[in-house]
């Protein structure tokens, strides 16, 4: 019988499992990264940081698949709208996200840029404009990609293509692991994203790099148990993946979803923003569906220019990896804020800066605000 979601949202057992965690305690300081923007905001929506014992720390990683858009992929999708002449689909987090322009401002410049929820909205607008290109800015990790296949695989009317900025996450942790100055003794693997994949694909990662991850999902016992788990490994050293949300990740994931990205892209490198060109982390358009790749089907004139992924002042870049907490950033909650960000950190209903600036450290146990933030969200 299914387990009601509520459960693991109860007050009762989260301060049971949260006792547990700090009496079950390590026995010496250990660093946990989770990789997903949702379990930043739960993480700082309920206040576990503040239940966690001082030995035990649980870092932001690059969870936020709009955050990582490098301001060039930015610049192109203006481009396509201002010089093409395109429609741009885009979800409501990309719009204000910097590049050398925001999609916010090539709208104001006349771009003809629309928000969309899904790949299939986008798919909408194009069969009812047939006189028009439209465009989809495909942004996300695998739980929105496989979206993207499934608009791919089913037929889209010529006019409708895509420019993917997916990316994949098995990889870049990976590279992550290996990262000067980073000391992780552990990842919290993002539950949606294993929904799909399942965790087979983390087999090479824990196997290369002997580290403990923890599949958790994103209620506040979801994410207690995926990180007693961690600690549980860690103290033991022992290397390995636990699956500690069962209840919606299984052997092999969703085969459907697996097969479709497999028919609708191949595997690329991608330069993430904050991190670099990353092998094998990019999800481009198949060749076999070529008139649907933007990259193919339009050819702008000139180089897309080069921006610094972050704006004067902004820490982005070391956010996103770890290495900055938001508040070290003197402009978080000054200059910067949700109304006016001037890293994607702060835009993104998946950032670790406007996470933390909704719940600051201190919040409350399980969360009393109303959260009307997380659409248009893109993983
Ligand atoms: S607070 Fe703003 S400026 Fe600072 S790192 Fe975060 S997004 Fe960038």
């Amino acid at each position: 019988m299914p387990v009601p979601d509520e459960i693991f949202r109860d007050p009762v057992r989260l301060a049971k499992f949260a006792d547990r965690l700090l009496r079950h305690g390590s026995t010496r300081a250990l660093v946990f990264m989770h990789v997903c923007g949702t379990h930043e905001h739960a993480i700082a929506r309920a206040g576990l940081r503040s239940l966690l014992p001082d030995s035990l720390r649980i870092i932001a990683g690059p969870g936020c698949p709009v955050c990582v858009c490098p301001p060039e992929e930015i610049d192109l999708a203006a481009r396509l709208a201002l010089e093409a002449g395109v429609v741009v689909a885009t979800f409501g987090d990309m719009l204000r996200v910097p590049g050398r322009i925001s999609l916010a401002e090539a709208r104001s410049r006349g771009g003809d840029i629309r928000v969309v929820a899904s790949a299939a909205a986008a798919v909408e607008i194009a069969r009812h404009e047939p006189g028009r290109e439209v465009v989809l800015f495909a942004v996300g990790f695998e739980t929105t990609a496989c979206t993207t296949a499934a608009a791919l695989l089913a037929h889209p009317p010529d006019n409708f293509s895509i420019l993917s900025a997916h990316r994949l996450i098995p990889p870049a942790l990976e590279a992550l692991a290996g990262m000067e100055g980073l000391a992780l003794d552990g990842f919290l693997l993002p539950g949606h994203v294993l929904a799909v994949t399942g965790p087979e694909p983390y087999d090479r990662f824990v196997r290369l790099t002997g580290r403990p991850c923890a599949v958790a999902g994103f209620e506040p016992v979801d994410i207690l148990l995926g990180l007693e788990s961690l600690v549980r490994m860690a103290n033991a050293g022992e290397a390995g993946l636990v699956n500690a949300y069962p209840r919606a990740v299984r052997p092999g994931g969703n085969s459907r979803a697996v097969e479709a990205m497999a028919r609708a892209f191949t595997v690329g490198d991608a330069r993430w923003r904050g991190l670099g060109t990353i092998p094998g982390t990019g999800l481009d358009v198949h060749p076999e569906r070529q008139r649907h790749d933007a990259r193919h089907r339009f050819a702008l004139a000139g180089e897309t220019i080069a921006v610094p992924d972050d704006a004067p002042g902004c820490l982005c870049s070391r956010v996103m990896i770890g290495l900055a907490e938001p508040e070290d950033c003197s402009l978080f909650g000054t200059v910067c804020t949700p109304e006016t960000p001037h890293g994607p950190c702060m835009v993104s209903a998946e950032g670790t800066c406007r996470s933390r600036h909704l719940y600051p450290a201190a919040g409350s146990v399980g969360g009393t605000r109303t959260v009307t933030d997380r659409e248009g969200g893109a993983s």
